[in-house]
């Protein structure tokens, strides 16, 4: 069963192939410059690749015993739409029985589901992409807040910036990724080059 999650390079080469990941001279909303852009969603445009991550991603849940043994009484969570793909990927792999997605509202991280307190089971938080963190982070509170609890965690790309826990549990990744980030164009290498800039959105 192991084996049978892709390795690193795969991940990378299917991310490449789709669109999902791009290398070049990138300047994002918040101004920062990078050479890598990561738009996840293309990869999840494809049925067959968007199977491939998911079910690669929930093998690394399986094959924990505290997971594998509550399931099926396990709610998949997405902090946001970007991760829906993925909790739907990863609920039907490991045929967890509940499925929840949240989104902004208000600058608050609500679920789209209206929820009462004590209906969620155990949970696992996935998402497409962990930039920063913040966004399962708010996610883990909000389950704290509807008296469940997370189980597992894990993203198909996970920036190596960002935590590798969240609160008790392992962060999971397919990708272990070291992001360059330049918090402006003085100190991008692409800039001194000239290199062409394309403004992209996260
Ligand atoms: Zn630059």
């Amino acid at each position: 069963m192991v084996d049978l999650i892709p390795s690193s390079d795969t991940v990378m080469e299917i991310l490449k192939r789709t669109g999902a990941f791009r290398e070049g001279h990138f300047v994002y909303p918040n101004g920062k410059h990078s050479p890598h852009y990561f738009q996840m969603p293309l990869a999840f445009r494809y049925y067959d690749t968007a199977r491939v991550l998911a079910v690669g991603l929930s093998r690394k849940f399986r094959v924990d015993r505290d997971i594998s043994s509550q399931l099926p009484k396990v709610a998949v969570i997405s902090p946001s739409s970007g991760g829906i793909p993925v909790a739907f990927g990863v609920r039907d792999a490991l045929s967890a029985e509940q499925i929840y997605w949240a989104e902004q509202e208000g600058g608050n991280r609500m679920f789209r589901q209206y929820v009462n307190k004590g209906e969620v089971n155990p949970c696992i938080i996935v998402d497409d992409i962990i930039r920063s963190g913040h966004a399962i982070e708010e996610t883990l509170e909000l389950v704290k807040t509807l008296g469940s609890k997370v189980i597992g965690c894990g993203a198909i790309v996970r920036f190596t910036s960002a935590p590798d826990r969240l609160g008790d549990v392992p962060i999971r990744s397919l990708v272990e990724f070291d992001a360059h980030m330049y918090d402006s164009g003085d100190a991008c290498s692409d800039c001194k080059k000239e290199a062409p800039l394309e403004h992209v959105r996260f």
